[in-house]
């Protein structure tokens, strides 16, 4: 067979081919006249080899290779073109400097490892896109170019040349488009899309990112979560994972009682409510509020901890809200052998297991005020318990980073039903007390439908607008975040479709009508021609790939990606610009 090829060199003397699949290692081998240009060839120059294909002897049939029975003996070699030295080579095992690798980009997505990601990033992307398609939904396109909606970020802002002073926003995401979408007839609506937010970065952070976003007319949320568990189990299958649904659902409140934050990791032990454990003198002895709560931590498989480990932890304690920590159980054990052995049995904890206590200090207000004990049954997390669970909830969370390798729950055991615990966390509180501003936020979006059996409370909370303890506080939201191994997946709700009850939101949210109107006039507008029920989400894409791919970060599964400081690093963004496009723009910098 007569064969011709395109390849890359990726070490003197030996040639890869370009265009196959990545991650698999290719080979070729030259005669003839070939040989003599062999000499000249160097790493990462582009080359064209003709010749012809023939069966590898047997004894040099490589099994571990896709082209290992075959070889090219080559008639003719062309280099198609040079390369520089490159300042690391695609085949380098040990890792160059991030900061390196992004300068260098377009060296860096040449390695093995970024072909693949790259390649599953399109495989994930595509296997949604089909899904949604297949049900129905159409991918339609919003603007880049848009105002400000809000998300909780900065927004990046383009100023207008043609009409100076003014800006256009990047979208922190298409929400009010795609409720518009909806008001104008397109009942499912999705998008992959790119978002921008100007916030402080982290390692699972991006300024642009992108969404899968959609929203869709008439649902429940038990609708919006079907079609997300579908487009799901598509994109993990595209990964080769089968994972199961439905998701398990919990109350917010719920997960607060047992883990402590809103986005649990199921693979760990829940917290042991180890209150009833204790004697009342003994939670006197301790120093122990008896109206707050008192949970135990349980860490599998830690083994005994030296003194100096037990001090250790010390600092993985952030107390919020007067919470202490008991990190000795054995002197639990010493001083209250009754409580420690109904702790253990309570909370099913083996030789071996770490147990560490969090309680309320005595000195804290206690939680059975008269407004407290009035409230609703459904919000049985008050704020003091809040501050409680979630100092334990970190703690939690240190713990089994700190231990991982010991316990070794983090490892992956191939069983998709253990590696990827999905979770969607439901009834999320409306407002969010701002303690700073005094004032109340919205802990979702100020879109957000407000559960219907709340609608009085709402009522009643408007009028009390500066009060933290407010009717507001105990507003429910149809909102709802979907949840993998303890990271946000994404967030959505069931919005408000009706008019007067967005305008009452707003000024909850502490907007006068005129501020509602000059921010949000058109939609308030469009809100008032026919607007259906309707509800949806976002998930972010990058994350979901960087959990698939096994990778540490966002950046090695986004092609072109901005360091922790917001900086392309290859294309050396952002840059000052000259002095006639600022006037064009009427923009002055202050030194
Ligand atoms: N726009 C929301 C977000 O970006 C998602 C949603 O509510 O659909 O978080």
């Amino acid at each position: 067979m007569r064969g011709a090829s395109r390849f890359r060199c990726r070490q003197k003397g030996r040639i890869d081919g370009v265009g196959e699949p990545a991650a698999r290692p290719r080979q070729s081998a030259f005669c003839g006249s070939a040989r003599s240009q062999r000499r000249d060839l160097r790493n990462e120059y582009v080359i064209a080899v003709t010749g012809t294909v023939k069966l590898r002897d047997a004894n040099t049939v490589n099994p571990n290779m896709p082209t290992g029975e075959v070889e090219l003996v080559a008639d003719e070699l062309r280099i198609l073109n040079e390369s520089k030295l490159p300042p690391f080579l695609p085949s380098d095992t040990a890792l160059t400097n991030e900061e390196t690798r992004l300068k260098f980009r377009y060296i860096d997505l040449r390695r093995d490892v970024m072909q693949f990601n790259i390649e599953m990033r399109h495989k994930v992307a595509k296997a949604i896109r089909d899904y949604l398609s297949a049900q129905g939904f159409f991918e339609i396109e919003t603007p880049f170019m848009t105002r400000s909606t809000p998300e909780g970020a900065r927004d990046y802002l383009v100023p207008s040349r043609v009409q100076p002073g003014t800006f256009y926003a990047l979208p922190q995401s298409p929400q009010l488009f795609k409720q518009i979408l909806m008001i104008s007839g397109f009942d499912k609506y999705f998008q992959i899309v790119r978002c921008f937010r100007d916030e402080d970065l982290r390692a699972d952070r991006q300024p642009e990112f992108t969404q899968i976003d959609l929203e869709m007319s008439y649902p429940q949320p038990e609708r919006v979560w079907e079609v997300v568990e579908g487009f799901l189990t598509a994109a993990f299958r595209a990964a080769g994972s089968e994972i199961k649904t439905p998701f398990p659902r919990m109350d917010y409140d719920e997960a607060i009682r047992l883990y402590g934050i809103d986005k649990p990791d199921l693979r760990l032990p829940a917290f042991t409510d180890v209150q009833e454990c204790f004697a009342p003198e003994n939670l006197q002895q301790l120093a122990v509020n008896p109206n707050l709560p008192v949970v135990a931590i349980r860490i599998p498989k830690v083994g005994e901890l030296s003194r100096a480990e037990r001090d250790s932890i010390k600092p993985l304690f952030v107390s919020k809200g007067g919470a202490k920590v008991f990190e000795d159980f054995k002197r639990i054990e010493k001083n209250f052998p009754e409580a420690a052995a109904k702790i253990v049995a309570k909370s099913g904890a083996e030789a071996g297991d770490l147990v560490v206590i969090v309680a309320g200090s005595a000195q804290t207000g206690s939680a059975q005020t008269e407004e407290h004990s009035a409230l609703p049954p459904h919000r049985k997390v008050t704020p003091q318990e809040l501050a409680i669970y979630a100092s334990a909830g970190l703690l939690r969370l240190g713990l089994a980073q700190r231990y991982s390798e010991r316990h070794g729950i983090f490892k992956k055991t191939g069983d998709p039903e253990k590696d990827f615990r999905f979770l969607w966390v439901t009834n999320f509180p409306m407002f969010e007390w701002d303690e700073g501003e005094k004032q109340w936020n919205a802990a979702h979006h100020p879109f957000t439908s407000p559960h219907e059996e709340d609608m009085p409370k709402l009522e009643a909370g408007v009028e009390l607008l500066n009060d933290p303890q407010s009717a507001l506080s105990s507003v429910r939201a149809l909102a709802y975040d979907v949840v993998l191994n303890g990271t946000e997946l994404g967030s959505g709700s069931i919005r408000i479709h009706r008019q007067d009850v967005q305008r009452r939101i707003f000024r909850a949210l502490g907007m006068t009508e005129e501020e509602a109107r000059a921010r949000f006039g058109f939609f308030l507008e469009a809100l008032e021609y026919g607007t259906p029920p309707h509800g949806g989400i976002a998930l972010g894409l990058d994350r979901i790939v960087m959990i698939l791919a096994g990778a540490e970060s966002l950046r090695e599964v986004i092609p072109f990606p901005k360091t922790a400081r917001a900086v392309d690093l290859m294309v050396d963004a952002p840059t000052p610009v000259g002095e006639k496009q600022l006037r064009e723009l009427g923009i002055q910098i202050k030194k």
